[in-house]
């Protein structure tokens, strides 16, 4: 299918690893130019050169914590005209309610809410004023089934979704369609870190974790970069014109839920 955004450009956050490098690869693969960004340089500038390579599109990067505003400043000042964004940051740490303190929420709702809303409203102006512009944020599985231990990421995720189920409404009639894919278990070193700590919790092995995690889905695998940024493209793509400020869980089938 063509996806209709060759030679369109890309700010892909959070991207040299993970689902945000599945989503950057999607679009080279249908010939978006890219900006492309996370902390290290290193992993960051391999990224972009094995993608320059395989789809000959051009790569900019730029090292940054794009859950800060100075880093954020960067990126935004390196990325220019951007038609399409999608937002991504590391995720919070797993705890216990009752150990949760204001500050880490504060840090939460900075890095999984408020920088994925600075980075719409400063992009979404000049999108608007051009009449077209997609909005990908890469939310979590969370904001439909809650992970208790994950109950930072459940609150600033769902402060996300409910700012984006009204700003999509406010800027699809100008051409711009904001949506969000949420991510069920896919093979990342986040998912790594999870299952690291519920092995060492409960002393078993990490392939033990694995395998009982995975036995808990339909599709009986954990997602791929791959599967998840084909999903990215998609919604990045001129065939997206139609659908405004959804969820989009790609999850193998793991939320038990008839919606
Ligand atoms: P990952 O494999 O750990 O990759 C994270 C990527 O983001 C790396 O490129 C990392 O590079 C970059 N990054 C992290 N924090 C950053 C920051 N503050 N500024 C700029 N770049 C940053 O993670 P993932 O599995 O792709 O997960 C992506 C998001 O989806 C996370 O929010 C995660 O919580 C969520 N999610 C993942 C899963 C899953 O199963 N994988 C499920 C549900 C939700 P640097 O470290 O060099 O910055």
């Amino acid at each position: 299918m063509d996806l209709g955004i060759r030679g369109k450009r890309a700010l892909v956050c959070a991207s040299s690893k993970g689902l945000g490098r599945g989503c950057a690869e999607a679009l080279a693969e249908a010939g978006v130019d890219l900006v492309l960004n996370a902390r290290g340089a290193e992993a960051l500038d391999a990224t972009a050169q094995a993608i320059r390579d395989r789809h000959q599109v051009q790569v900019t990067t730029v090292a940054a914590d794009i859950t800060s505003e100075d880093g954020r400043a960067r990126v935004l000042d390196a990325a220019g005209e951007i038609d399409i964004l999608v937002t991504n940051a590391g995720g919070p740490p797993p705890g216990m309610w009752q150990d949760w303190t204001r500050d880490d929420f504060i840090a939460a709702l900075d890095a999984n809410m408020l920088t994925p809303i600075a980075l719409m409203t400063a992009l979404m102006p000049p999108m608007i004023e051009r009449g077209w512009g997609r909005v990908v944020n890469i939310t979590s599985q969370s904001v439909k089934g809650p992970i208790a231990q994950l109950g930072l990421s459940n609150s600033a995720r769902a402060g996300l979704t409910g700012y984006v189920a009204g700003t999509a409404r406010q800027v699809a009639p100008h051409g711009v369609i904001v949506n969000n894919l949420l991510p069920g278990i896919h093979a990342t070193d986040r998912a790594d870190q999870l299952d690291g700590g519920v092995a060492e919790r409960e002393g078993i092995t990490l392939d033990e974790a694995r395998a009982r995690r995975r036995a808990t889905l339909p599709a009986r695998r954990y997602g791929s970069a791959e599967d998840f940024g084909a999903m990215c493209a998609f919604l990045c793509s001129q065939r997206v014109g139609f659908m405004v400020g959804q969820n989009v869980l790609l999850d193998g089938g793991g939320i038990n839920a008839t919606f």
